[in-house]
């Protein structure tokens, strides 16, 4: 074949897939946003497994009508105006590329009221074309729909698993930002049944006992791993969460979660460090359960090393990992209630 430069449409489709995999992509780029938006109540409400619809709601800052239709564009963000803005990023978006992706390869319906104003308004993408902006009766914040996702790309919808397999990835990653954001009043329906929620007070603790359960949550102990340095110098992590007593354990590494800046990241060094903390305490082929949260400053972090924005690089890693082992095992050792010390105490 000859080459020739992809029509419009075509290229924003295969763009669209390193940040669209499937729906709980949409759900995690759409509730970043409102995170950015400094909502603290979240409503995510799934059909068919998000597929015939994602709605997400939120209270956070608004769009106003003259913006509408830039945030669907591609490149069109709020949070980084020129490169260097990368190596200070506090914000989870800034590759401002998340609802155009989203916009090419489904139908993308927009209400937003900005807080302080009058008037709602409302705007709609499909197949890349965006429409004209209409008022709309609108609670301030921001409602962002998302139907058929996919019904333009046979190819994708090919490889997604069934609707429980789904709806369990979207509810998976609904709990991993619940536990980043425990301020954040979270709630998630699907086919208008609420699966998930969490009451927005502040406390870790509260999400733990909602994604766990009171009885294993009770059985975590809590990580506060910050009085080693100089808390200012941004150079060395702060290091706070909850660890499971080596008694309570799983048999998958898929209880482990990670927030940088709070940014859910995974990263197999992070799990190995936590892990490294239980050293003789846990039985191989169990696996603890484990809530880090890690600060820094950014500038010691790359976070722009795919659009998913889930990897990320440390600077200094084997600072990081010094820090949580430390904190890790600080908190498992410190612990009375721990069985095998009650007796020698
Ligand atoms: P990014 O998050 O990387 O900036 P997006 O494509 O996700 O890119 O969003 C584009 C822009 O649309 C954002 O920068 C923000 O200004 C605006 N936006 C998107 N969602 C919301 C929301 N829920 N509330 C307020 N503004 C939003
Ligand atoms: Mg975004």
């Amino acid at each position: 074949m000859p080459i020739r430069q992809l029509a419009p449409d075509v290229a924003a489709k295969i763009a669209a897939g390193e940040v669209v995999e499937r729906p709980a992509s949409v759900v995690k780029e759409l509730i970043e946003n409102s995170i950015d938006a400094g909502a603290t109540q979240i409503r995510v409400d799934l059909m068919n497994g998000g597929l015939q619809l994602i709605r997400v709601t939120d209270n956070g800052c608004g769009i106003s009508p003259e913006e509408l239709p830039l945030a669907l564009e591609r490149h069109a963000t709020s949070k980084v105006a020129s490169i260097d803005d990368l190596e200070q990023i506090r914000s989870l978006g800034f590759r401002g590329e998340a609802l155009a992706s989203i916009a090419a390869v489904a139908e993308v319906t927009l209400v937003s009221r900005a807080r302080g104003s009058e008037q709602g308004s409302q705007v709609n993408a499909q197949s890349g074309h965006i429409s004209d902006v209409t008022p709309a009766a609108s609670p301030e914040g921001t409602t962002i729909t998302v139907r058929n996702l996919f019904s333009a790309v046979p190819a994708r919808l090919k490889f997604l698993k069934s609707r429980n397999t789904e709806i369990s990835h979207c509810h998976h990653l609904l709990e991993q930002y619940a536990l980043a954001y425990p301020e954040i009043r979270f709630t998630v329906a699907s086919e208008g049944k609420q699966i998930f929620s969490t009451p927005g007070d502040g406390k870790l603790f509260s999400v733990l006992v909602q994604v766990y359960g009171l009885q294993i949550a009770e059985q975590m102990v809590e990580v506060d791993g910050d009085d080693e340095h100089d808390a200012s110098d941004g150079e060395y992590p702060i290091v706070k969460g909850f660890v499971s007593r080596p008694a309570c354990y799983k048999s998958t590494r898929q209880h482990i979660s990670f927030f940088v800046n709070r940014r859910w990241v995974m990263s197999r060094m992070l799990t190995t460090a936590v892990e490294g903390a239980y050293h003789s305490l846990l039985l191989s082929g169990r696996h603890p359960l484990a809530v880090i949260n890690i600060q820094i400053d950014p500038s010691f972090l790359d976070v722009n090393v795919h659009p998913a924005k889930t990897e990320i690089r440390f600077l200094k890693e084997r600072r990081v990992f010094a820090a949580i082992l430390r904190a890790a095992r600080k908190a498992l050792l410190q612990e009375p209630e721990m069985p095998q010390w009650k007796s020698k105490s």
